[in-house]
């Protein structure tokens, strides 16, 4: 049988698409064997910076009834038991009451039993086999767990866990002055009495705790840049916004005139008046934008929760990070840095980081909602968004117990996806290790301009 010419064309024409897709490897890992161990060695021996957090006062939790295994579950895990069908009445017992830890567990089981699934529990569990030696949590372990919780704080265990085994070198805390103080913590502060106002006597008690009269809108506006100026003196280095827990993102622009006429309204009531939040909005919007210029004057970045709230009974929809594009706008010069990878609006928030050059994404409290989710999250990312505005670790935790554990899954996720990425070809192996110097820390420090002074302290 003869070739005829037109058939060889027409191969030679067809011949990429003859191919099997998986004949063709893309390009090739480069990198010399052993790069998952390495890369592994190397994110392990990073320093970190941990970019938020809620930490008790070690001192302080000494005076309070949950210095025993229920330390480990405030906040995320209650959340679960709640959300699971504990009853309030069920839950406030376990902080009004001297409980054995025995008798705790009994009121906790039968939700742990129906939550005990979720990414906090297994946290928790982490924690305190790492930590305290203990391999699960139950009737029998309570009480052991529990003795070994309050030897480890008689000693100063909150600097061992935070500086010698997750080598954090600088934590963000949220607002708490006075509690923890030491030379690598940094505070965020709220300013939430000033830009969710609905209320008169709410109003009227910042005039009293300030000893400031607050009479018309220039008062208002005045008083909370006393308390900013206050908070920078004590150390504040970033301002929060957490707003998303109570109401919309959407922060209108509106004139001086408007957000008066609200003012008044709510000023001129008795003392147990208030408005809606519809009606209260244009003023809260307006408090906010005059926050946000505070925030520019002293070039300090401002961070927003956004997405899953902590608690039960939240409007998710209220955190979407889309609904602060004007603002993005609006204020070019300030750095906003959005919270929690905006889970579960994390392909949104990537969007608006790439979009914005003024937007940050962290991914705090990420890996205790969900790790699977985390790891394809950080693995988009690095393919969406510029390194320099990514921040890979903050834990979000009342507990440094939770905090380590938070940790060390996060450390597993962001060496497998990096390793993947150096084996898919798509980044090189020193590529790899430079990615994960800066999410873990170096755009911490860059970000929130951390300079190493320690905050003054309260008197
Ligand atoms: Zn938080």
């Amino acid at each position: 049988m003869k070739f005829q010419p037109s058939i060889i064309i027409l191969y030679l024409f067809l011949f990429p698409y003859l191919i099997p897709a998986n004949a063709n490897p893309g390009p090739k890992c480069s990198a010399l064997p052993g790069y998952r161990e390495r890369i592994e060695e190397y994110v392990d021996s990073l320093a970190v910076f941990d970019t938020h957090e809620h930490l008790f006062n070690p001192e302080e939790l000494k005076n309070t009834y949950f210095l025993d295994f229920t330390l480990l579950l405030h906040q995320n895990m209650y959340d679960d038991l709640v959300s699971s069908g504990m009853p309030n009445s069920v839950y406030n017992q376990l902080f009004n009451q001297p409980l054995k830890a025995t008798e705790k567990w009994k009121i906790i089981e039968p939700y742990w039993n129906k939550s005990f699934n979720t990414a906090s529990c297994r946290v928790i569990l982490l924690s305190i086999k790492e930590l305290y030696g203990i391999d699960s949590l139950n009737g029998s372990t309570v009480d052991s767990l529990s003795y070994r919780i309050k030897q480890a704080y008689s000693g100063d265990w909150f600097n061992h866990v935070i500086k010698d085994l997750c080598k954090i070198d600088n934590v963000i805390q949220e607002t708490d002055f006075i509690g923890v103080n030491r030379p690598y913590v940094s505070y965020t502060d709220k300013f939430s009495d000033w830009i969710t106002a609905t209320r008169k006597y709410r109003i009227d008690s910042l005039s009293v705790a300030q000893m400031e009269p607050i009479n018309n809108l220039e008062d208002y506006v005045r008083s909370m840049s006393i308390a900013f100026e206050e908070a920078i003196k004590m150390g504040m280095v970033a301002v929060k916004i957490n707003v998303a827990y109570s109401r919309s993102l959407n922060f209108e622009k509106v004139s001086h005139e408007i957000a008066e006429k609200v003012f008044t309204q709510i000023k001129n009531g008795n003392e147990s008046h208030s408005v809606s939040f519809k009606d209260a909005k244009p003023l809260q919007d307006y408090m906010l934008r005059r926050l946000l210029d505070m925030a520019g004057r002293y070039k300090l970045p401002v961070t927003f929760h956004t997405g899953l709230q902590a608690g039960k009974g939240n409007m998710i929809e209220n955190s979407n990070p889309a609904l602060l594009s004007n603002l993005f706008f609006d204020y070019p010069n300030l750095k906003f840095i959005l919270y929690h990878g905006s889970y579960p609006f994390g392909g949104i928030l990537s969007s608006l980081a790439k979009i914005f050059s003024n937007v940050y994404l962290d991914m705090n409290w990420l890996y205790a909602i969900s790790p699977s989710y985390a790891k394809q999250y950080l693995n988009e990312c690095l393919e969406t968004v510029p390194v320099s505005k990514i921040m890979a670790f903050g834990g979000d935790q009342r507990c440094v117990e939770n905090t380590y554990g938070q940790l060390m899954i996060a450390k597993k996720i962001i060496s497998e996806v990096l390793s993947d990425k150096v084996h898919e070809g798509y980044i090189t192996e020193y590529e790899a290790k430079t990615i994960a110097r800066l999410i873990l820390h170096d755009n911490g420090i860059q970000v929130y301009k951390i300079k190493n002074t320690p905050p003054v302290t309260r008197q």
